[in-house]
């Protein structure tokens, strides 16, 4: 399977649109014999969280300057809001029932190809940056050549990253480069640097600073906090080691205070990936790289209906925990500020990317090609979570959830109710019935794939509760 004639095809709107607007550019030539990649995943960052996605506040410029030299799919979804397992959907085109990473931590213990080996097979130079140490989990990083993910703290923060990637771009050789640079800060807590974080208040502080000393991530307790707040903190961890969130007693002010750090990491983040792509059109690679940035899943802040899913993910699968942003950007061959409303899934990014470079593969995925025609095709993309019984079936216009935890079914119509507030079963009995088949057949196929012995116990007790196991 080369990319050719199916990227011709995909192009061949803009190929008209140029015949008749003699200002716009042809793309001269195709792409260079092996163009370098730049894959950065964002942790934990929501796609209505960026000002190219629509938010009105985000500071996004560099991400939003990506995505306007670049192709934006404004439906992607990730089929785990769990970082580990959404990380290796994207590495190998699988399913989590196909790859069996479902939670954080679970060895790789299959063997398909991946993103990074498929590349080293073709010449590139891989490595991998890393912010979080579950992501160094066994065969997780198969096909780096280097890997970077030495650090004494649980995880680390962008600029450190950073730093890493750019000396490792200063001296590249004359091999493709493919890197991988993994960026954890809107992660909870959220202590963005003060230049990021304009407001405060007493509960806000009281809550993430009781979170940081919890997850024992000390880094963070040195951006604006007090010692007094963080003996207050200490006391409180001692004498209620287990607090949820609702003993903190949020106000409305502590949740959208809580809301602006994390979009102040958000923020952050950009400001760190401008390093990257400042120090990539200094060296003139910019223009032969294929920048790819995406999510791994989203996050849940103040909308959730029950208190103790609040500033959290894993946990349920609305679309604020698994559309996340996707960006390809290669103006040599894909065309810029173009955006694509259908949806797509992170399984479709391996398949695709592979697609853009002309590379051949032989081994079935659950993830296309998403650039090999004009749009992408229409598929249902399925997403669950087995910390808190969540399952759906999401198409372009509607999801079907089940939400374990309320024991109930509902039907949302995403196009005129993105926010997933009002069920629509009762008046669209039609699409009901045709996603909760899918669904059915879907949770059948799981259930054959998840064995016993994969599965630890209390990852089974979940399953077993669900259903996907007898
Ligand atoms: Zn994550």
């Amino acid at each position: 399977m080369t990319s050719s004639p199916k990227k011709n095809l995909f192009l061949l709107p803009l190929l008209l649109a140029a015949l008749t607007a003699p200002s716009r550019n042809i793309p001269a030539q195709g792409p260079p014999q092996k163009p370098n990649v730049l894959l950065i995943t964002l942790d934990t960052t929501r796609a209505d969280h960026l000002a190219c996605y629509g938010h009105p506040t985000a500071e996004t410029p560099t991400l939003d300057g990506l995505a306007a030299r670049g192709v934006l799919f404004e439906q992607a979804i990730t089929p785990i809001p769990v970082t580990d397992p959404a990380h290796i959907t994207l590495f190998t085109g699988l399913s989590p029932d196909e790859h069996g990473v479902y939670e954080n931590g679970i060895v790789l213990e299959k063997d398909p190809p991946t993103l990074a080996g498929l590349l080293a097979a073709n010449g590139y130079d891989t490595a991998a940056f890393v912010s979080v140490k579950h992501l160094l989990t066994d065969g997780y990083l198969r096909g780096f050549k280097t890997v970077d993910g030495d650090f004494s703290s649980p995880e680390r923060f962008a600029e450190d990253t950073t730093d890493r990637a750019l000396r490792r771009l200063e001296k590249t050789g004359p091999a493709p480069f493919f890197l991988w640079v993994h960026y954890f800060d809107p992660h909870a807590p959220y202590f963005p640097p003060e230049r990021f974080r304009r407001e405060r208040s007493p509960g806000a502080v009281r809550f993430e600073t009781y979170l940081a000393l919890r997850r024992q991530t000390p880094g963070y307790l040195s951006r604006g906090i007090t010692p007094e707040e963080k003996t207050a903190a200490s006391a409180l961890l001692q004498t209620h080691p287990e607090a949820d969130i609702s003993f903190f007693r949020l106000t409305e002010e502590d949740n959208a205070v809580i809301e602006s750090w994390y979009l102040g990491e958000i923020a952050h983040v950009d400001s760190q990936l401008s390093r990257i792509v400042s120090l990539l059109q200094q060296r003139r690679l910019l223009d032969d790289t294929v920048v790819i940035l995406v999510g791994d899943h989203g996050e849940t802040l103040r909308e959730s209906s029950h208190v103790g899913q609040r500033f959290r993910h894993g946990s349920e699968v609305y679309d604020r925990q698994i559309r996340v942003p996707l960006i390809i950007s290669y103006p040599k061959v894909l065309p810029s500020g173009r955006r694509i409303a259908e949806q797509v899934r992170l399984a479709d990014v391996l398949p695709t990317l592979l697609g853009l470079l002309g590379i051949e593969n032989k081994s079935p995925m659950d993830g296309v090609d998403v650039l090999a025609s004009a749009a992408p095709p229409d598929l249902p993309a399925y997403s669950y979570s087995v910390r808190q019984h969540f399952e759906c079936v999401r198409t372009n216009e509607f999801k079907l959830l089940r939400d374990g935890f309320n024991d109930r079914m509902l039907l949302f119509d995403l196009k005129n109710d993105p926010a997933e507030l009002t069920d629509v079963k009762g008046r669209r009995p039609d699409v009901f019935s045709d996603l909760s088949e899918k669904l059915a057949r879907w949770k059948q196929k799981r259930g054959a794939s998840l064995r016993k012995g994969d599965v630890d116990p209390h990852v089974l007790e979940n399953l077993k509760d669900l259903g996907y196991l007898r």
